[in-house]
């Protein structure tokens, strides 16, 4: 009798066991969510280093620190040099495949390919691209022009009236023809003009100014890059069946090139603000992928002290160039878990089309 009921307790004990594992494993691993929604923000030249430098003068946690759910890093070189441009860069994210330096949405062979933004279209998303550069500039034209140069910008604006990107805004007004804009489809806006609630149109392009230039932070720039996202997330989330949006914070880069640690910091933290502004709009919303990334990192940077005095970081620059080191990837929301581990920039493409379960075009 003692031995039946010792065996009996030893069977409910395993069985009670098992019945908590499964209940934890249903806590740790959640139905998968596919989102509706992909906001895909690249900070130009934006390494580790860049985050921590902009992180080291503020009390709390970064807002991309906050957001993140999933964290990974993206190799960055391209087919053709070990350190890339940002046209290989963001092309490898944007058509899934390396390719030479200078390229903006062809392949190392020269040849179109299809970026996220026409592949998603043709799947009935509406597609967006902001950057607080111009729009020709390498990073938002690899999401929807098709050139073996990034220096052909004019041949980029062309590009643009193809008409698969819905929201625009950035600077280079003086390179596109805003007849040819209208025509195919979009109300033009000068930002310096209106307020951004102004904006009705449901497919628009938002000039930072009417000149070729956006400013820096530094020089009165405002919240131009904030005010544009959230403007584009208010209309393209019109769509039931989602958007994509590109968001580039572009002048961390061109503080890097300049070796000036307060112009890098600067455009860090007012792209970090965007990030907040979007991760609260994405945890509301519940159906968003936000990615935070970089092309490559700019100026080898590394942090070597506080001058307590003046309070400020001390960095140093190893170059004046971009660097090959890999960059942070941070993720939030569902399908932010596709962008754990070490992986090569062209995989964030097939992560974000995996994320959808989006086909893609061959
Ligand atoms: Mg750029
Ligand atoms: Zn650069």
């Amino acid at each position: 009798m003692k031995l039946f009921s010792i065996l009996f307790y030893l069977v409910l004990g395993c069985i009670s066991h098992l019945a908590a594992q499964d209940s934890l494993k249903s806590i740790s691993n959640p139905p998968k969510k596919t989102p509706k929604n992909v906001i895909l923000m690249i900070g130009d030249g934006t390494g580790l280093a860049q985050w921590d430098a902009a992180q080291s003068t503020q009390k709390d946690n970064l807002q991309v620190f906050q957001m993140a759910q999933a964290i990974g890093f993206s190799k960055t070189s391209s087919s053709s040099s070990f350190i890339t441009d940002s046209g290989a860069g963001a092309t490898a994210i944007s058509i899934g495949e390396k390719t030479f330096n200078k390229a903006i949405g062809v392949k190392k062979d020269s040849t179109s390919a299809y970026t996220l933004s026409e592949i998603l279209h043709v799947e009935g998303y509406s597609t967006g691209v902001i950057a607080s550069c111009g729009l020709t500039h390498a990073t938002p034209a690899s999401f929807y022009a098709h050139q073996p140069s990034r220096y052909m910008e004019r041949e980029i604006a062309q590009d643009f009236y193809g008409g698969f990107i819905d929201v625009a805004a950035g600077g280079d007004y003086t390179l596109f023809d805003t007849t040819k804009l209208k025509k195919a489809g979009y109300s033009c806006y000068n930002y310096q003009k209106i307020k951004s609630s102004d904006i009705k149109a449901s497919r628009y392009v938002l000039f930072y100014d009417t000149v070729k230039e956006v400013k820096k932070i530094s020089e009165g720039r405002g919240p131009f890059l904030r005010n544009a996202t959230m403007k584009a997330i208010e209309s393209l989330s019109s769509n039931q069946k989602g958007f994509f949006l590109m968001v580039e914070g572009s002048q961390i880069d061109w503080g890097g090139h300049d070796n000036d640690l307060n112009y890098v910091i600067s455009e860090t933290l007012d792209f970090d603000t965007t990030i907040g502004m979007v991760a609260n709009w994405a945890k509301l919303n519940g159906e968003t992928l936000v990615i935070v990334t970089a092309d490559h990192e700019t100026g080898g940077l590394s942090l070597t002290g506080y001058d307590k005095v003046n309070k400020k970081t001390e960095g140093s620059f190893s170059t004046k160039e971009h660097t090959a080191i890999a960059v942070p990837v941070f993720a939030f929301g569902p399908g932010s878990e596709e962008f754990i581990g070490v992986y090569e920039n062209n995989e964030i493409h097939d992560k974000i089309l995996k994320a959808l379960k989006a086909q893609g075009l061959k």
